[in-house]
């Protein structure tokens, strides 16, 4: 095991969210079961009718400090738009980090130690509960990444197709149910915001730099124009016409997983980041 004790950030990130979906303080969406059977929850504050902002983290299980930012947003939110949370889109893949072979069946074991070249140590685990990297399974030029490989990994395996993991799968059946405005995709780490994806139109490009400028300024953040990312979720939701950025949390300096002690500096301003955008969206 990695001689970092990760015990408490497991029992924090699995203690909030329950404690949110018990509190009856919004509308609690379980929208589908991991790989392994943990439950897939969506959070809805404000409005149903009109367009609606979609804020999302913990698709890469390494940088699950990504859904205690959604998390406490969602508890920040005070915004009468409607607005959908989904704080932990790979479940499986935090519980590797923070747990390692722990609560992982004795089936996928083995696959997991060779994908962690025999190490027990699996806190810069990024992918699924099979090895896939849920952020280049998009249907968004699947496959074309440089980074991409094609045989489960750590990280950067795309899957066997487009979406053939049960995570993004039940998120996109989640969300077609719906009408977006724009999208917020929490990562780590390096303190910029991404924008741009490949294959977005023009107009939505424009729209998201716009944005993504905003959200910097407020937070000093860095825009940066993405110009090779391929089958993730912001891609996807741009080829949907919904403009979305993605944020980079915490500074470089610090090491992957960013632990839960930083919470505190890496969530300063972000609340008022995205409600100076979501108000300025709506008002014009
Ligand atoms: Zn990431």
């Amino acid at each position: 095991m990695s001689n970092v004790d990760f015990s408490n950030d497991y029992r924090i990130l699995h203690k909030n969210l329950q404690n949110l979906i018990k509190s009856g303080d919004f509308d609690v969406h379980f929208y589908g079961k991991s790989f392994y059977g943990d439950d897939l929850v969506a959070f809805h504050k404000g409005k149903y009718t009109g367009k609606q902002f979609l804020i999302t983290g913990g698709i890469h299980a390494r940088e699950y400090i990504s859904s205690f930012v959604v998390m406490k947003l969602l508890k920040d939110y005070d915004l009468p738009y409607g607005c959908f949370f989904v704080p932990l889109l790979n479940p499986d893949g935090a519980n590797i980090c923070l747990n390692g072979l722990k609560g992982v069946s004795e089936e996928y074991k083995p696959l997991l130690t060779r994908l962690n070249n025999y190490s027990t140590d699996f806190s810069l685990w990024k992918a699924n509960g099979r090895g896939v990297d849920l952020n280049v399974n998009f249907p968004a030029l699947w496959g074309k990444g440089k980074m991409n490989v094609s045989l489960p990994a750590s990280e950067n395996y795309i899957g066997e197709s487009a979406l053939s993991e049960i995570e993004n799968s039940s998120l996109l059946k989640f969300i077609k149910r719906f009408d977006f405005e724009m999208s917020v995709a929490y990562h780590s780490k390096g303190e910029v915001v991404y924008y741009g994806f490949c294959g977005a139109s023009k107009e939505i490009k424009s729209k998201s730099k716009q944005l993504a400028n905003k959200i910097a300024k407020i937070l000093k953040y860095k825009p940066i124009i993405s110009k090779n990312s391929v089958g993730g979720l912001s891609d996807y939701l741009c080829l949907q016409n919904i403009p979305s950025v993605t944020i980079e949390l915490g500074s470089d300096l610090l090491k992957h997983p960013i632990r839960y002690d930083n919470f505190d500096i890496i969530y300063k301003n972000q609340y008022i980041a995205l409600k100076k955008v979501f108000k300025e969206i709506r008002n014009d």
